[in-house]
């Protein structure tokens, strides 16, 4: 599922509570291998998970949810800069194995 579908579906008011962890994980796949399932680390929840990672098992390349939105963007469109320091942010809630070998980059060098 692309993020361009999910940010439509976010829009939709009859679609209201499906957004939650299960319904989110049955819908997303890797937009690299189109590994499914995924699996979903929460690390702030309000109402609707409002900061974590979604990560694919069999590539290891991990997506950050920001603002409630999950984004599973390619490896060309991500921007390392902007997405380290959310790495950082968490490090004590990302599993070990994805901060230093996680794709498309990680703060191994760091930890
Ligand atoms: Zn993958």
């Amino acid at each position: 599922m692309l993020i361009s579908d999910y940010r439509a579906l976010d829009n939709a008011d009859n679609l209201e509570g499906l957004i939650i962890k299960k319904k989110l994980m049955d819908i997303l796949a890797c937009p690299i291998d189109k590994h499914y399932p995924l699996k979903l680390h929460v690390f702030e929840e309000k109402e609707e998970i409002v900061e974590g990672v979604i990560i694919c098992p069999k590539c290891s390349r991990w997506y950050p949810i920001r603002d409630e939105i999950p984004e599973m963007l390619p490896d060309e469109l991500r921007n390392e800069k902007d997405e380290l320091p959310f790495m950082r942010k968490w490090k004590q809630k990302f599993p070990k194995k994805i901060l230093t070998e996680g794709k498309p980059f990680n703060i191994g060098k760091e930890t």
